[in-house]
């Protein structure tokens, strides 16, 4: 009886080779751009100094990378397809001070379950080369060829035995875009090897090996960007960051240009760009973003590289050390240029004026957020009050409030140099960080408005239209559902332009422009539908800073209070988004002792 009832279950089998290679494809081999940067970087393993790349169709048809590196040995080539089989690492102890960019051993295998795969590669010392085919996991013999040193790797009709993940592919351009993103990644990587980029024949990158690395950006990041940049050299004991970072005056222009290395490997890393963005905090205009091509270096040992299946995020063994230095190297360089525009981060600290010195320490520490009930009032929409559409201004002032009840923040007096706004309340005086709190009350909204699937959006009466890169274009593609959930309407018009149709509504005074230009950034990079879950509130983040209001725009006192009304009914708004605090408390009393008045 139990015997039949477990007839229909299927008996567990170990997977055939080429299945568990094309499973493994999926997490390596994502699109061609993926198949690209596993080739690039065996080519830069392999030593090379001339590495060509060829693509034909956005790599969906074609991808041949060619280097004059080290070259396979004969014996090894029918190796190098194989799953789990590489010459970089051969221990634990090798895999946790790994300096080569590969080190599974898996990039071949998996490339080669997927497409047509050739490779024909010579060592130096050899009088001729040899050559190798995979096609649906079968593996050709040898063949002698005639090349020169070096390898040359064809990747043809990618995905063609797999047709559910052919079916993932974008278009040609939008592969193309990916793939010349992951070549200039590799380029930016390497200024001292020689790179030439071709597509469908066309030549679209030939940039020449030199010793400057500010060269090699300048080729990639700009003009624009390199007149705008201050190089970047800060040691620490065994830490070094070089590079370039763009002052904050420098207005990005369409293109990404946020480049962090680790080890020679490009990164997508939480903990450096939060420690990047941290250091531009002080100095950065809201609406512009800091541009930056940045290396670090660091001991073998002190990074782990094997954490994700496209080794593209790393863990630092101590990350507090990282961050604190790449921090304060990149804070201490954009505060130097004196008159450049660029105010000094030291302005920020709190300080008394000299008069109190007796009373500094004290005064330091007096200000404090005290546990008030910020939930007592209702949400008065500060929006509508701001930008003049107030149905119920008067509630906001105090004159038609209850007389007898201050809100626990009180009422404005006063917004001091732009960034301040001074309340009395019954305790003494408020002062709030009107930016920081207001992108707070953005975010919480947003937020709440994403958990309801339902973010108000405003068609823009006139749709703005931006100059935007291929890979942009491509995101509004393929991300068109999530931008929606978002509150954003988007389209390509051409293959250089978008046109912005409408934004949310707690956006709508963010500039249309560098808006769009954030959030199709932010979808790519965090992983499409993953804004909309883990990663959902580093994209609310970036699009609350843009919503709230700018440092230097005037508040009218019935604005300021609209703001103060919105603190008290927005939860968490005691802390901006970065952390931060947004408002303090100096009581009477403490008023009263730095006039050493009562005593
Ligand atoms: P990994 O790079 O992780 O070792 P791959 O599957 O990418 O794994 O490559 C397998 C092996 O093939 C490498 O370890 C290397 O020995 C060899 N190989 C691959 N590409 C090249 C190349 N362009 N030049 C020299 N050797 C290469
Ligand atoms: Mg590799």
């Amino acid at each position: 009886m139990a015997a039949s009832q477990c007839v229909a279950m299927p008996s567990i089998q170990l997977l055939p080779d080429l299945l568990i290679n094309q499973i493994a494809a999926g997490e390596v081999v994502e699109r061609p751009a993926s198949a690209l940067k596993e080739l690039l970087e065996n080519a830069i393993d392999a030593g090379a100094s001339e590495i060509d790349v060829r693509l034909a169709q956005g790599g969906i048809k074609h991808i041949r990378v060619s280097d004059d590196g080290s070259g396979i040995a004969k014996e090894d080539l029918p190796l190098a397809l194989a799953r789990h089989a590489t010459s970089k690492i051969a221990s634990l102890d090798d895999l946790e001070r790994v300096r080569s960019l590969g080190f599974r051993g898996e990039a071949l295998a998996s490339i080669a379950a997927v497409s047509r795969l050739r490779i024909a590669s010579r060592c130096r010392q050899d009088p001729h080369g040899w050559a190798v085919e995979a096609e649906g996991g079968a593996i050709s013999p040898l063949t002698p060829e005639a090349v020169s040193p070096g390898t040359v790797v064809d990747v043809r009709d990618l995905y063609f035995n797999t047709p559910a993940r052919r079916k993932f592919l974008k278009t040609d351009a939008t592969e193309w875009a990916h793939c010349e993103e992951m070549f200039k990644r590799a380029a930016l990587s390497r200024p001292d090897v020689d790179f030439t980029l071709q597509h469908n024949g066309r030549v679209c990158w030939h940039l020449r090996a030199t010793s400057d690395f500010g060269q090699r950006i300048q080729a990639l990041a700009g003009d624009a960007f390199a007149a705008a940049a201050i190089p970047i050299d800060a040691r620490a004991g065994e830490l070094h960051l070089w590079g370039m970072a763009a002052l904050p005056t420098f207005s990005r222009g369409s293109r990404d240009l946020q480049y962090v290395f680790v080890n020679g490997r490009f990164v997508r890393d939480k903990l450096l760009v939060h420690a990047i963005r941290e250091a531009y905090q002080d100095v950065l205009h809201h609406e512009r973003h800091p541009a930056y091509v940045l290396f670090l270096e660091l001991p073998a040992e002190a990074v782990d590289v094997n954490v994700h299946p496209m080794k593209i995020e790393v863990r630092f063994r101590d990350g507090g050390a990282v961050h604190r230095f790449v921090f304060h190297a990149l804070q201490k360089a954009l505060a130097a240029p004196a008159g450049a525009g660029v105010a000094s981060p030291a302005s920020a600290a709190p300080a008394l004026p000299t008069p109190l010195g007796p009373l500094r320490r004290e005064a330091h520490t007096a200000p404090q957020q005290t546990a008030l009930n910020l939930r007592a009032a209702q949400p008065l929409g500060f929006y509508e009050a701001l930008f003049g559409e107030a149905a119920a201004q008067s509630t906001v002032l105090p004159e038609a409030a209850d007389a007898d009840v201050i809100p626990p923040l009180g009422y404005a007096v006063a917004q001091i140099h732009g960034v301040y706004i001074l309340a009395q309340n019954e305790q003494g005086l408020v002062v709030v960080d009107m930016h920081a709190a207001h992108e707070r009350i953005v975010y919480e909204k947003l937020k709440a408005a994403l958990d309801q699937q339902q973010v108000p959006t405003q068609a823009l009466l006139v749709p703005v239209v931006l100059q935007a890169s291929a890979l942009d274009v491509a995101t509004v593609a393929e991300q068109a559902e999530v931008l929606k959930r978002l509150g954003f309407e988007m389209a390509a018009l051409s293959p250089t332009a978008i046109a912005v149709r409408s934004i949310p509504v707690a956006l709508k005074e963010a500039d249309p422009v560098s808006l769009a230009r954030d959030v199709l950034r932010d979808v790519r990079e965090l992983g499409g539908s993953r804004v909309l879950t883990e990663r959902r509130n580093e994209l609310l983040a970036t699009l609350a800073c843009h919503g709230a209001v700018r440092a230097n725009r005037k508040l009218t006192l019935l604005e300021m209070n609209a703001l103060l009304r919105e603190m008290e009914a927005t939860e968490r708004s005691g802390q901006c988004n970065h952390g931060r605090p947004t408002w303090f408390q100096l009581s009477l009393s403490d008023l009263d002792k730095w006039f050493m008045r009562g005593k």
